[in-house]
Formats: structure tokens, C-alpha cells, sequence
């Protein structure tokens, strides 16, 4: 087992590249932390209740919520597998927690994605509550509108898309993820990608990258 990690702005279209990525090779597996979060929110699970307020809020959940999760998922990950972790670490606390666990980490893509683009973005994202596929009404559309092509659930706009809530993750996004760049360019395993060819290109990049 080894490690990619996707590190980029919300909306940089990194959960995105890891879904179709794991989607076309059986080696890759794709984690992301804010699916796990929202997963624990549904279901109600205590760390669930404790996030759903700093993620509607578009702040960042404890450190120590999220490591554990993700702490998990990587302990029972085993074998020939790429893990294509998506959203976390998101700061460098969470960068040293991996750190001190000795989590095998082969490269870390930055996909870039220029501000102006991604409140675009965001503003057209619809997602399927049911399988998690992500789509957007221009760039990325479904066959039929509203409606997730692969288990016909109906979409929704995540309750922290609203023009609000999106300006203060990317507020969090600079201030505690973007030092991550520099972090991880220090240590050699730094890789950049253009996030804005579109989707297929993207993916394509990204898997060239890492
Ligand atoms: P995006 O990348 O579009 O911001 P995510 O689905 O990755 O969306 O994250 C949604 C929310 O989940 C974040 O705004 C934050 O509240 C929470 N979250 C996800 N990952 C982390 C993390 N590593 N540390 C703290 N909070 C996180
Ligand atoms: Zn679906």
C-alpha cells in the first residue's frame, strides 16, 4: 500500500480526478475525507455530530476528529493498492499526524486551479447524496438533468455550496492548506497539475503525475 495525496482548493475538481482515476483501475482507492465526514453526519455516528457544525460553517473539524478516521481507513488498507486520499491532510498538523504515523506517501499533486474558476465551479456542483458522484451543470452534466447517471438518485447542491459558505473555505484554504505546498515541496515529493483542461485531461495529468 502506498499513498497519493490530492491536495488543491475546494472545488479544484481533485475528488473528481480521484473518483474517475479509481473508477478505470482496480488498484486505486479513493479516499475522501469529506465523504467519510458526511457519512458520519448522516448516520449520526458522535464524531458525525461533532463535524456537522464547523462543515456547514465551511471551517475546518478538529484535527483529531479526522485523523482518526482517516487513521483507520489507512490501517485497514492492505495489499497492492494505491490510496488516493482526497482532502486530507489539510493542514500541517494533520501533515505531521501522517508523518508520525509513517503512512508510506509516494507523491503529493497539487491540482491547480486559478480562484476566479472555482467559485464558477462550485456555484454549478450538484452531487448524488446516494453514490457520491460528482457533476456540474455546464462542465460535467448528467444524461438527464437532476438525476446521477450511475444509480439514478436524485442530485443535490451541497448545504456548504452557497456563494457564502465557499468564500470562507477558500479563506481556510489559503491560510491552512496552501502552506501544505511548500511542506511537502520541501521534502521532494511535490508534483503540480493544470486543473482547468477539463475533466478528461485533468484525470489524465494527474495520472502522469503521480
Ligand atoms: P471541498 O474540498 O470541496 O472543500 P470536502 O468534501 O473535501 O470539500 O470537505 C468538506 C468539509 O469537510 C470541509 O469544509 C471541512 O469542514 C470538512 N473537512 C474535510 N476534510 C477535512 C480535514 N482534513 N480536516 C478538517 N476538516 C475537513
Ligand atoms: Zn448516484
Amino acid at each position: 500500500m502506498d499513498i497519493v495525496i490530492l491536495l488543491g482548493a475546494p472545488g479544484s475538481g481533485k475528488g473528481t480526478i480521484a473518483a474517475r482515476l479509481a473508477s478505470e483501475d482496480a488498484k486505486l482507492k479513493h479516499v475522501s475525507s469529506g465523504d467519510l465526514l458526511r457519512g458520519a453526519v448522516a448516520k449520526g455516528t458522535p464524531a458525525g455530530l461533532e463535524a456537522k457544525g464547523y462543515m456547514e460553517k465551511g471551517q475546518l473539524v478538529p484535527d483529531a476528529l479526522i485523523a482518526t478516521m482517516i487513521g483507520d481507513v489507512i490501517a485497514e488498507t492492505k495489499g497492492d493498492v494505491t490510496m488516493l486520499l482526497d482532502g486530507f491532510p489539510r493542514n500541517v498538523a494533520q501533515a505531521e499526524v501522517l508523518e508520525r504515523a509513517g503512512a508510506p506517501i509516494r507523491s503529493v499533486v497539487l491540482v491547480d486551479v486559478p480562484d476566479a474558476v472555482i467559485a464558477d465551479r462550485i456555484a454549478g456542483r450538484r452531487t448524488c447524496p446516494k453514490c457520491k458522484a460528482g457533476y456540474h451543470v455546464k462542465a460535467l452534466p448528467p444524461k438527464v438533468e437532476g438525476i446521477c447517471d450511475k444509480c439514478g438518485a436524485e442530485l443535490v447542491i451541497r448545504k456548504d455550496d452557497n456563494p457564502e459558505t465557499v468564500k470562507d473555505r477558500l479563506v481556510v484554504y489559503h491560510r491552512e492548506t496552501e502552506p501544505l505546498v511548500a511542506f511537502y515541496e520541501a521534502k521532494g515529493l511535490l508534483r503540480r497539475i493544470d486543473g482547468d483542461q477539463g475533466p478528461e485531461r485533468n484525470a489524465a495529468a494527474f495520472r502522469e503525475a503521480m
